[in-house]
Formats: C-alpha cells, sequence, structure tokens
C-alpha cells in the first residue's frame, strides 16, 4: 500500500468504507437517524473500553455484509479481506448472522453460539447490543409495542451472558445499559 497505514488512517478508512455502505441506510427508531451513527457508536464503545484495533475496525464494519445484500454491489467477506485483512473480516463474520435462516432461529443461534465467538467478536457483540439497547429504550421504532421492546432487552440479556469474560470494562457497562432500559420500560409499564 501507497499511503501510511496508520492506526487513526485505518480508522477513518473503515468509517468512511461503512458510511458509503450505509449511505441510503436508516436506523429503525422514530427519527430515522442515518445508520452510520450506530457503526460509529458502537466502534466508540469499543475504543472507549480498551478493545484492541481489530475489534474497532470490526465494529465499523460489523453491519456492511449483513445490510448490502439487497445492494447492486454486495460486500463480500472476500471484500473485506482485501480491504482490511484476514483478521478483520474473520471478526466481521463471527458478528454477522446468517440471514437465509428465520429470525427466530437466528436469534437462538446469537444465545446458543455467543459463549464460541473469539474475544474480539464477543466484545463487538456487546458493544452492539449495548448500542441496540440505548436505542430501544431512548428512540424505539414507532411500530415496536412495550412487550416486544421488552423481549428484545431480555433477549439481549441472554445473548449477553454468553459473550461476557473478554473484556470487564464493557461486561459492566453492558449491565448497567440493560438495567436502565429494563428500569425504563417498568417505568412506562
Ligand atoms: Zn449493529
Amino acid at each position: 500500500m501507497d499511503q501510511p497505514d496508520t492506526t487513526p488512517a485505518q480508522i477513518l478508512r473503515a468509517a468512511v468504507f461503512a458510511a458509503r455502505v450505509h449511505a441510503t441506510h436508516r436506523r429503525k427508531g422514530a427519527s430515522a437517524e442515518p445508520y452510520v451513527n450506530h457503526v460509529l457508536e458502537v466502534a466508540r464503545i469499543l475504543a472507549e473500553n480498551g478493545a484492541p484495533q481489530e475489534a474497532i475496525l470490526a465494529g465499523l464494519l460489523h453491519d456492511t455484509v449483513e445490510d448490502s445484500d439487497q445492494d447492486p454491489e454486495p460486500i463480500t467477506h472476500e471484500r473485506l479481506v482485501a480491504e482490511f485483512g484476514e483478521t478483520v473480516a474473520r471478526i466481521v463474520a463471527e458478528a454477522t448472522d446468517d440471514k437465509s435462516l428465520p429470525k427466530e432461529t437466528r436469534k437462538a443461534l446469537q444465545v446458543k453460539h455467543a459463549p464460541k465467538k473469539s474475544d474480539a467478536a464477543k466484545m463487538l457483540k456487546l458493544a452492539d447490543k449495548i448500542s441496540n439497547l440505548r436505542a430501544i429504550t431512548a428512540a424505539p421504532p414507532a411500530n415496536w409495542e412495550h412487550a416486544r421492546r421488552v423481549e428484545y432487552v431480555g433477549w439481549a440479556g441472554r445473548v449477553a451472558v454468553g459473550l461476557k469474560g473478554a473484556n470487564p470494562a464493557l461486561d459492566a457497562l453492558f449491565d448497567a445499559t440493560y438495567r436502565e432500559a429494563m428500569a425504563t420500560l417498568a417505568a412506562e409499564a
């Protein structure tokens, strides 16, 4: 590569890559935030809690394969290998659901497979769940009833059980976010 691949340059390259892939994607919340806000938040949570560089890069890229499958040129695992290397691409793959399976199966598999993930993938998936719990609490999708939000938070908690142990700071942040989400939902009931 001609350009120097310093840490900030690499992180910004992944951020720009994700921003382009998600250019037309929006969050499900009522305010329909640009989707890239979510992956930036996930990367920030990882960076602030001492996650390794590969996990931060994978955090920025974690939804590019799953969310580009309808695009004219879907992002493939091979493309991520070519652009960001084997390690980052593998962490993204570990955090990507098999979209050919029904939603309920995918949710059950997330709980089952969580303990078998690499440490970097555990950190990424925990940061993803933290971001999603914040969104479900602060800016829920307009069509999500109270019971559905409670169910989601409970499921995220069950996935998180298998993701813990790789990064104590993230484990603690997840627990605090989970408690806050449950308290907010209880107050709304
Ligand atoms: Zn995500």
